[in-house]
């Protein structure tokens, strides 16, 4: 099921020659991010590279299974004679909010829709669901063997970025590559329990309390979302409790978007979610930020009061394109 690709090629060759690697991902990493990079790590030291996992920002606590995790370093910086960076995961090099990875050759290899292909190697493929499907035909490229643990990190990305099996880029690919992780003894079942079936009592509420704070707009067409401090606090919660609460409106059959306001810290964080058709991505680009057309994301850090109107309308306005006129 493997494509031929010359990126793929160019980046196999590119890890085969490197001897020490600084892997890195986006800063507040999630399930793709963090299976890539320990899958990918796995497989250059059992190569015999000397690898670095390096994150601006911690695992989750609901990742700290996966094989690797322990070893990930979190630093705003890096300074190393490394002779190879890879950055998975990142549309533009600014996402890892690491600075010092462009000292050294940077590798680049992601699914994102707008990777500006800031490496001196990319390999960007917005067909593949996960980065880690990508990760799995490096590592097979490299000749490298698919041990459990790392078949259980490329599920995770997987299982992850594909909202369990239900979104867009999900092809036979895909399903082969599960059946190839399955084939060295990885319990599904009990990975998805691990990420999905263990989080805090608090983390409940918190999602009860947003969900029953919904408001709709554009006729019941778009649902906003909100969350301030507050909401954190008296829920026991962190933001990373968030995770997946963007999702929910979507099972109405009604709601074709979603927005949820993240009034966390400085700024607003902004997550944008959409059915079939209708990009997203473009209005997360509009503000700044980037992504998928079902699924993108924001920053905004000066705040000023008309944000959520104008996310509305560009969000109302992407309805409305993408219906056949
Ligand atoms: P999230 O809503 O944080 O789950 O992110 C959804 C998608 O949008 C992911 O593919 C993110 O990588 C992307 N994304 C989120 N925030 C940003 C941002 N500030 N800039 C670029 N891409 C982003
Ligand atoms: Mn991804």
């Amino acid at each position: 099921m493997t494509r031929p690709s010359a990126e793929r090629t160019r980046v196999r060759d590119r890890l085969l020659d490197g001897t020490r690697f600084l892997v890195a991902s986006h800063a507040r990493p999630d399930g793709d991010s963090l299976g890539s990079q320990l899958a990918l790590a796995e497989a250059l030291t059992q190569l015999g590279k000397e690898v670095r996992v390096v994150n601006a920002d911690p695992p989750p606590a609901r990742y700290a299974f996966l094989p690797g995790a322990a070893a990930i370093e979190v630093a705003g910086s890096v300074e190393d004679d490394a002779d190879t960076a890879v950055v998975l995961e990142c549309g533009t090099l600014g996402r890892t909010e690491v600075s010092g990875l462009a000292g050294r050759p940077v590798v680049n290899i992601d699914h994102h829709a707008g990777n500006t292909g800031y490496g001196a190697v990319n390999w960007c493929d917005e067909s593949a669901c996960a980065c880690g499907e990508l990760v799995f035909e490096l590592i097979e490229a490299l000749g490298a063997e698919l041990t459990p643990s790392i078949a259980t990190n490329v599920y995770v990305a997987i299982l992850t970025d594909t909202g369990s099996f239900r979104h867009a880029n999900i092809t036979a690919r895909t399903f082969d590559i599960c059946r190839r992780i399955a084939g060295t003894g990885v319990d599904a079942a009990a990975v998805a329990a691990r990420v999905f079936n263990n989080g805090s009592l608090g983390r409940l509420r918190l999602t009860g309390r947003v969900i029953d704070r919904m408001r709709l707009e554009a006729d019941g067409r778009i649902a906003v979302l909100a969350v301030d401090e507050a909401m954190l606090r008296e829920t026991g919660c962190e933001a990373d409790d968030l995770e997946g609460v963007v999702n929910l409106p979507l099972a109405a059959g009604d709601v074709k978007a979603v927005i949820l306001l993240k009034a966390l810290g400085g700024g607003l964080r902004v997550s944008l979610r959409s059915k079939d058709e209708i990009d997203v991505r473009r209005v997360a680009v509009s503000f700044g930020g980037g992504g998928h057309r079902n699924a993108a994301g924001l920053t905004v850090e000066d705040p000023a009061s008309d944000v959520r109107a104008r996310l509305v309308r560009q969000v109302a306005a992407a309805i409305a394109e993408s219906r056949p006129a």
